[in-house]
């Protein structure tokens, strides 16, 4: 009945792929590395595994380090897509901070949905502020 996602792949960790997944939607261009732990930690709170997605992402050209700073590898076909946030209404608690919504948002990745997260976080996340726009000009209220 239920399919368990069990891709053979050979790291074994469909967490990695979702970390790599929400890294290259990342519209940000240059973060610090907290900021990312902050991030990635949405996905795993182990370590072992933030460091690995830190490492496969800089291995495939998704981020580079520059002076103590972590960027994301535009230069790099691949490195960076567009995120894809959908909204939905009904009670929801954002995943990030529990404050409870009446809207949430959901960021569609390839690996995945996350969510749901309120306005703030899922910019937050995303680091598109333009979602602000599609969040408070929406035609009907
Ligand atoms: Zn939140």
């Amino acid at each position: 009945m239920d399919k368990e996602n069990s891709r053979g792949s050979s790291s074994g960790d469909d967490r990695i792929d979702r970390g790599l997944d929400l890294l290259r939607h990342m519209q940000i261009d240059s973060l610090t590395l907290s900021e990312i732990v902050d991030r990635i930690e949405m996905i795993s709170s182990d370590p072992a595994i933030t460091r690995s997605i830190l490492e496969q992402a800089t291995t495939h050209g998704i981020l580079s380090r520059e002076n103590g700073s972590i960027r994301k590898g535009v230069h790099h076909p691949g490195a960076t897509a567009e995120p894809t946030v959908e909204q939905r209404t009904g009670e929801y608690q954002c995943r990030r901070c529990g404050s409870s919504l009446k809207k949430g948002y959901f960021l569609v990745l390839d690996s995945g949905e996350m969510g749901p997260f309120g306005p703030t976080c899922v910019t937050y996340l995303t680091g598109r502020d333009d979602y602000w726009d599609i969040i408070f000009l929406s035609p009907s209220h």
